[in-house]
């Protein structure tokens, strides 16, 4: 008889993994408490594949020898205990689909920020160098949708700390671990240590012929490290010069001492050569570059990855010079800690174009890096008042507007060759706009037009 498998959740992961338990031989059935959307039922029709949504039939459900839950559904959901007291295995969706990964190398990454950018680049660099890769998990498409497929080299896999959760054997060749701050801590019991114990299980199972790569500059990474004993073999990242470490920043380059199996390399690759700007970016480089080395991916094939990588749109996303100064959209900068980044990351004075809904921020740790580098604040938002009155006297210029299209018209006003006008926010953009995307969007729109407006002026 058929083993028979739950699934839990209907969502892509949980589609995925229906699509890869029946190819598997598994007696399939599929479950989702709410309803599906139409191209999912239409896919799992199309399959053959058992389902209900709408609610839990328990028999159909406590009578599997393995249950596979989506992240999206917690522990502590009394369906989930009835299938545990049951002595049913409930395991995630990732974890399930490394079970039959054969031959191929993964790599899994996580972090509080910067996952998608990492996981992006990484794909980007193995790609370019020539492999068969998959890109998922946490974005695009799940894993065991991406193993069902097979015939790929290397499965790149941006994980959350929800889908470590329910791992058991799960062993990525490369695990990164790019930083923890608190987020998401109402799945943890407002906890943040249980939070971290999640995003470490990312390396539970290593031993010292897998990669551990992580950021030395997250404190709670770090504090973790050291109260461990940790047997992967470790790589140490710092975007400060740190010359103990396995990639550090010095001098404008990145540099990389790398020693994994018997194997020693030492590079130092410039800043020029990175399409990339901002000091998050260069730990996310350096993850990347780290992780391709470990999967031996040779250093040239590596560098020409970095120099045409580009980002998903709306984070640090160069969009045209005009008159000689770069328009860059960073519209996904929704959070001080976010602008931080982008304001130090860039090079030459700053029109900054900040504003939106204000979630309470607190701009005092920007002050210093706005005063060094920002000469124009423009707010862009229904309600301006809290940035306006933080930065009065602080900044030269200040304007308030209320729409992308006059935010650059009146930075280009004020824009010297040089100069950079950088929308990064700070803020949410539901004032004025759908969503972070359709914020960025319309800038860019704004600043295609001004520059066909200008081109067609001087023709
Ligand atoms: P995630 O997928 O984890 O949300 P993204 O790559 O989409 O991460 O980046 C989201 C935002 O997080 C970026 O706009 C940037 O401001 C910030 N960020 C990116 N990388 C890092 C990093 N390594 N450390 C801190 N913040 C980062």
């Amino acid at each position: 008889m058929k083993e028979r498998i739950v699934i839990l959740g209907g969502g892509e992961s949980g589609v995925g993994a229906a699509i890869l338990a029946q190819q598997k031989g598994y007696d399939v059935f599929l479950s989702d408490g709410g309803s599906l959307a139409a191209e999912r039922r239409r896919t799992l029709k199309s399959h053959k594949i058992d389902f209900e949504e709408g609610e839990h039939t328990e028999e159909l459900i406590l009578s599997a020898s393995l249950v596979v839950k989506s992240p999206g559904i917690p522990d502590s959901a009394p369906l989930i205990q009835k299938i545990v007291a049951k002595g049913i295995a409930v395991i995630s969706e990732i974890e399930f689909a490394y079970r039959f990964i054969d031959k191929a190398k993964v790599i899994a990454i996580t972090g509080t920020n910067g996952k998608t950018t990492t996981s992006l680049l990484t794909y980007h660099l193995l790609k370019t160098a020539g492999y068969k890769v998959a890109l998922g998990g946490n974005i695009g498409r799940s894993l065991a949708a991406l193993v069902a497929e097979g015939g790929f080299h290397y499965y790149v896999v941006e994980v959350s700390s929800f889908q470590l959760d329910g791992i058991v054997n799960f062993r990525p060749d490369v695990a990164v671990l790019l930083n923890i701050t608190p987020d998401h801590l109402d799945r943890y019991e407002n906890n943040f240590n249980k939070y971290v114990t999640s995003k470490f299980k990312i390396i539970e199972n290593l031993t010292n012929e897998q990669a551990f790569v992580y950021c030395a500059d997250s404190e709670p990474v770090t504090e973790e490290v050291s109260r461990r004993k940790i047997e992967a073999s470790m790589f140490a990242m710092s975007a400060s010069n740190n010359e103990k470490l396995s990639a550090y920043l010095k001098d404008e380059h990145l540099i990389f001492n790398y020693q994994f199996m018997q194997d020693e390399k030492h590079y130092h690759i410039p800043l020029s050569e990175i399409s990339l700007i901002g000091k998050h970016n260069m730990v996310n480089s350096m993850a990347a570059v780290l992780s391709a080395l470990c999967v031996e991916v040779p250093i040239e094939k590596v560098l020409k990855g970095l120099k045409n990588f580009k980002n998903a749109p709306h984070r640090l996303e160069f969009v045209k010079e005009i008159d000689g100064a770069a328009y860059i959209n960073d519209s996904k900068a929704t959070n001080v800690d976010s602008v931080f980044y982008a304001l130090d990351g860039v090079k030459g004075d700053i029109i900054w174009i900040a504003g939106g809904i204000d979630k309470g921020n607190d701009y005092s740790q920007i002050e210093k890096l706005v005063k060094k580098k920002v000469k124009a604040l423009i707010c862009m938002g229904k309600e301006n008042e809290a940035l306006v009155n933080y930065f009065n006297g602080k900044i030269d210029k200040i304007a308030e507007v209320d729409s992308a299209k006059m935010a650059v018209s009146q930075a280009h006003n004020w824009a010297k060759k040089g100069d950079v006008v950088l929308l990064s926010p700070a803020c949410a953009s539901f004032d004025l706009f759908s969503n972070y995307e359709d914020r960025g969007d319309k800038f860019k729109r704004a600043v295609s037009k001004l520059n066909k407006e200008l081109k067609s002026k001087e023709a």
